[in-house]
């Protein structure tokens, strides 16, 4: 099958949505594009069907009434030519054809290996407030959170909602980056009420800064956590551990479509075009920032294209969330120690088991994969390169076809439909 469309958004987060939702409203035929069934991204997965966010409610009904068209379960896999995307929906494939496109991919969890870090039972914070949040019981079930910033409250808060006895909110960063960081935020007054709201909400959680997991432990699946707190070591029983310390961009798309990526962030010029004419990049791709920024940039963008005006309140709102970005990098920067958790036997690659001193040798993560297999399997590394960036310092590689794992079918061209071939 082939579709055309002026304007092609990828990601269907609170970015996309926005995009798509002014430029469609100024008259462009826009097609939005996300492997998730619904629209809402990370932050606002389920409220098509819950409906209980207002803010996801105001963007995703004027999403909806917007005239842009949204196809769900649709995987950018390539992008043969300038202007040309292959698309997986299900067993089908899609050729999409388009004038320009928006980059709105959003962001993964940054997870760094550990003793017991592949136990069931072990997840990433935000991955175990998502399956919570799509229906995972956790009532009474005792929950052990470690990570960095303002989604370990986000997390304990949601898991608290649903039951479940949050015992110990572990922050990475050092007390003084972390309250330095707080104090900051009176700058960024709607940041401030949220982390305010939430921290309120979780005064009975025991909380420490300065504190991190040492290694999960237990039989067929995690049993107790064994944790470095200001210094001592804690072990405190536990059916699910919460650790991942931060997110990174998902940045293989516009990695592919040939796009400048630098310090982990799509470089764009302040109309958020990135160096390849056509393309933009909104969201979690401009560096992690948040609902926010993503709801920003993506208002920016979309006037953008519609040839609309962008207001300087927009751009005021840009430079504040810019801001706020960056104070959120340098919080949740990892702290040392956290690079040298992993023993010898520590799987790093979990897709091909591949164990820490299986790298040993290793000058870059191409020899990790020729020599390794670190990153061959079936996640292509989104889970252990950023994991390496962190450990080695060994930066990303360029993407090659497909940017997702996807059906050798899907990598060819569609013959045009009869209807394409009468038009
Ligand atoms: C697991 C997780 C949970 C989070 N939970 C929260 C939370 O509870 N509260 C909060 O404030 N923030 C949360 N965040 C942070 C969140 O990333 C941002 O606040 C916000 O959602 C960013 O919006 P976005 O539009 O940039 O991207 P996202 O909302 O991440 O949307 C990106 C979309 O792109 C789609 N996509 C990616 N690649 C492709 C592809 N190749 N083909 C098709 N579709 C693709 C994804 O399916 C996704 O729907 C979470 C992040 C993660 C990773």
């Amino acid at each position: 099958m082939r579709e055309a469309c002026d304007l092609v958004v990828i990601g269907a987060g609170p970015g996309g949505l926005a995009a798509a939702s002014i430029a469609a409203e100024a008259g462009l035929s826009v097609l939005v594009l996300d492997q998730q069934s619904q629209p809402g991204g990370q932050v606002w997965r389920g409220e098509a069907r819950k409906r209980e966010n207002r803010l996801a409610r105001r963007w995703l009904d004027r999403f909806a009434a917007s005239g842009a068209r949204f196809r769900p379960g649709a995987r950018v896999v390539a992008a043969p030519e300038p202007g040309l995307l292959l698309v997986e929906e299900g067993s089908a494939s899609v050729a999409v054809r388009y004038g320009r496109a928006v980059l709105a991919t959003g962001a993964r969890e940054r997870f760094l290996p550990f003793p017991g870090w592949t136990l069931p039972g072990v997840l990433g914070v935000s991955g175990l407030q998502v399956l919570v949040k799509d229906g995972l019981p956790v009532r009474g079930k005792r929950v052990v959170l470690a990570g960095t910033g303002p989604l370990l409250l986000a997390a304990a808060a949601t898991l608290q909602r649903h039951g479940a006895e949050v015992l110990f909110l572990a922050e990475q960063a050092p007390a003084a980056r972390h309250w330095g960081f707080a104090l900051q935020l009176w700058r960024h007054p709607g940041k401030l009420l949220q982390g305010a709201a939430l921290a309120a909400g979780l005064v009975s959680v025991p909380t420490s800064t300065d504190a991190w997991v040492l290694a999960a432990e237990g039989e067929a699946r995690v049993e107790r956590v064994r944790l470095s707190v200001r210094g001592h070591e804690e072990t405190l029983s536990c059916d699910y551990l919460g650790a991942s310390y931060g997110l990174v961009p998902n940045l293989e798309l516009a990695k592919l479509l040939g796009c400048e990526v630098a310090s982990g962030a799509v470089v764009v010029d302040e109309r958020l075009e990135t160096r390849v004419k056509g393309v933009h990049a909104v969201g979690e791709l401009l560096g992690i920032g948040g609902v926010d920024q993503a709801l920003v940039t993506g208002e920016l963008v979309g006037h953008v294209v519609a040839g609309k005006p962008v207001s300087s309140e927009l751009e005021r709102a840009w430079r504040a969330v810019r801001t706020f970005a960056e104070l959120l990098a340098r919080h949740d920067a990892p702290r040392d120690e956290l690079r040298r958790l992993a023993t010898p036997q520590t799987l790093v690659c979990r897709c091909e088991d591949v164990p820490l001193q299986a790298l040993e040798g290793c000058r870059d993560l191409r020899e990790a994969r020729l020599y390794a297999r670190l990153g061959m399997g079936a996640c292509q590394g989104r889970t252990c390169g950023a994991a390496v960036e962190t450990l080695f310092g060994w930066s990303g590689e360029d993407v090659r076809p497909p940017c997702l794992p996807a059906r050798i079918g899907s990598l060819r061209l569609p013959s045009p439909s009869p209807h394409t071939r009468a038009s």
